[in-house]
């Protein structure tokens, strides 16, 4: 049975709101997508969602205590929870670098998950 479905395109900063109708899986009709990059992202929302990972993990001896990482492309959407579930309990050991490979395909998924900036190694305290 076809049933009318909002999507908020997020492929670009514009953010069109969509309005589809669809049936199960498959698009029937939509309209407010202002390019044809909007008709795909609504294709695959509806076979195989996908986000951008983005979290921190700890740095032991860094300058700062975590250091933000990224997925390198978007994971399925139902992966999110149990990536962040196991990016949790990383602990990387400073000098980090930037685009360091902190989980390689991460749940199977062919993803990886890297740093998105470097954290430098903390410099021995002068007080000691
Ligand atoms: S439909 Fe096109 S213009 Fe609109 S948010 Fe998606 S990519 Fe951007």
């Amino acid at each position: 049975m076809a049933e009318q479905k909002e999507f908020i395109c997020i492929t670009c900063p514009v953010g069109c709101t969509i309005q589809a109708i669809v049936e199960g899986e498959e698009l029937r009709t939509m309209q407010g997508h202002a390019c044809r990059r909007g008709i795909a992202f609504v294709r695959e929302e509806l076979t195989d969602p996908r986000r951008m990972l983005t979290t921190t993990v700890q740095v032991r001896g860094g300058v700062l205590p975590l250091v933000p990482v990224r997925s390198m492309e978007p994971l399925p959407k139902h992966a999110l929870m149990d990536a962040i579930a196991l990016l949790r309990k990383v602990e990387l050991q400073a000098p980090v670098k930037k685009g360091q490979v902190v989980l390689p395909n991460v749940l199977g998924t062919g993803v990886d998950i890297i740093t998105s900036r470097a954290i430098a190694h903390a410099a021995p305290n002068s007080s000691e």
